[in-house]
């Protein structure tokens, strides 16, 4: 029996998840949930797993939170607030954490999980963009297992020898004869789309992957490609390599979910339906295999497998988020805030679909070669680069 913390539970990720738990009651115990604002969702999940805590990040949510549990005669202990997250993360009794709060918020849930030396699942790709070496090194230090739950990073990993698999973040990809990762993308919605309306896609459409049911957030970041981005920065840290050595390859179909090149010629990749229960019970029963509830591929019923490369007109993001990834760890916080804070202007129809990457553009010219090296000067950089878009933001409006 391990016990698990879920940071994020009541989002997509959060409930794959614990789709998964409940089909393997005596594997998994549920130490603890959390949610920002979604009270009934939350107690939901509350009376189904039965966790010892629940933390939802607004107070208010929390004391409804409470009185349903109390209500209900449940013995769950509800917290509140960002330090209470960290303190679940990091609780004595957790095995494993799943990472899987959306953005920023989630970095230091995730880093406090870090610093017990827990076996981390992590899914909130941005904690690891905003932080890489930091937060490799803190992983080093602590002794903490890194699981990777984004299906492509998931793919690579399986697609690895089980040697370079117990310590992907120091040892070297050349030593094992590996001379690429092949990072597969759908394109989003917008593969096809006629460039002329781009300015004019409205957030129904941006949202609606064709493939991949997620949270708002990561569908548009999918749709701009800005999520291919934050995935390359994301394998630069988790495998330890250059930015030479990936190649992002869009793939429609998303069967395939990444691949390994070798030096010999060959290409391991991993495949299966586009649905992250695969993934998480990877992650969450390595070097086990569990069942999940995902249908079994059937290859006579799969259309064609096609492969193109990303026109950099049609995903801009991708390309400002490769170059951050050049410029360093500076450049990729303030790329990530800078976009976390545009995606939602654009949800809330204050910007263009356009005006996306031309205002991540703008934060990535300014910030470009700042350098923050500590996680006080990160967590500053992340505040400065909001800051600046906000500014931006108004000038658009
Ligand atoms: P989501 O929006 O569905 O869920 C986000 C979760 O984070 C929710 O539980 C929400 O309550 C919580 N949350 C949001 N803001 C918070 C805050 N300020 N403080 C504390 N908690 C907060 O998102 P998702 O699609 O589940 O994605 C979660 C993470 O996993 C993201 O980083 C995403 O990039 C990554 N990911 C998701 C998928 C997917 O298929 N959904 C695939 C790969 C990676
Ligand atoms: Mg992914």
């Amino acid at each position: 029996m391990r016990t698990l913390v879920i940071l994020g539970a009541t989002g997509s990720i959060g409930c794959s998840t614990l789709d998964v738990v409940a089909m393997h009651p005596d594997d998994y115990q549920v130490l603890g949930l959390t949610g920002a604002t979604q009270v009934d969702k939350l107690f939901a999940q509350i009376q189904q797993f039965k966790p010892r805590y629940a933390v939802m990040t607004d107070t208010q949510a929390a004391d409804q939170l409470r009185q349903l549990v109390k209500d209900a005669n449940l013995s769950t202990e509800v917290y509140s607030g960002a330090q209470a997250l960290c303190d679940l993360a990091a609780h004595p009794d957790a095995d494993m954490v799943m990472a899987a709060i959306v953005g920023a918020a989630g970095l230091l849930p995730t880093l406090a999980a870090v610093e017990q030396g827990k076996t981390v699942l992590l899914a909130n790709k941005e904690a690891l963009v905003m932080s890489g070496e930091l937060f490799i090194n803190k992983v080093q230090q602590y002794g903490a297992t890194l699981l990777p739950i984004d299906s492509e990073h998931n793919a690579i990993f399986q697609c690895l020898p089980a040697q370079l698999q117990q310590n992907t973040a120091t040892q070297k990809l050349s030593d094992f004869g590996i001379s690429k990762l092949l990072l597969t993308g759908s394109g989003g919605p917008f593969l096809r789309k006629d460039l002329t309306e781009f300015s004019a896609i409205t957030p129904a459409q941006a949202v609606a992957h064709p493939n991949w049911v997620m949270g708002q957030k990561i569908s548009v970041d999918s749709a701009t490609m800005m999520n291919k981005g934050l995935e390359f920065i994301e394998a630069r840290w988790l495998f330890n390599c250059a930015a030479d050595d990936i190649q992002v390859v869009i793939h429609p179909q998303s069967i395939i979910h990444s691949m390994v090149q070798y030096t010999d010629g060959s290409v391991l990749a991993q495949l299966g339906q586009p649905d992250m229960r695969t993934p998480i019970a990877h992650a969450l029963a390595f070097p086990k295999r569990i069942q999940t509830q995902v249908k079994p591929l059937n290859f006579f019923e799969l259309a064609d497998f096609s492969f193109s490369e990303p026109e950099p007109a049609r995903y801009p993001n991708l390309y400002l988020a490769i170059a951050a990834c050049g410029y360093g760890q500076g450049a990729t916080t303030a790329l990530n805030a800078a976009n976390e804070m545009t995606v939602a202007a654009f949800l809330a129809g204050q910007i263009s679909f356009t005006d996306i990457a031309l205002l991540n553009e703008k934060a990535l010219e300014r910030f470009a070669t700042i350098k923050a090296p500590d996680l006080e000067s990160i967590l500053a950089l992340d505040q400065e680069a909001r800051m600046f878009m906000q500014d931006q933001l108004r000038k658009v409006n």
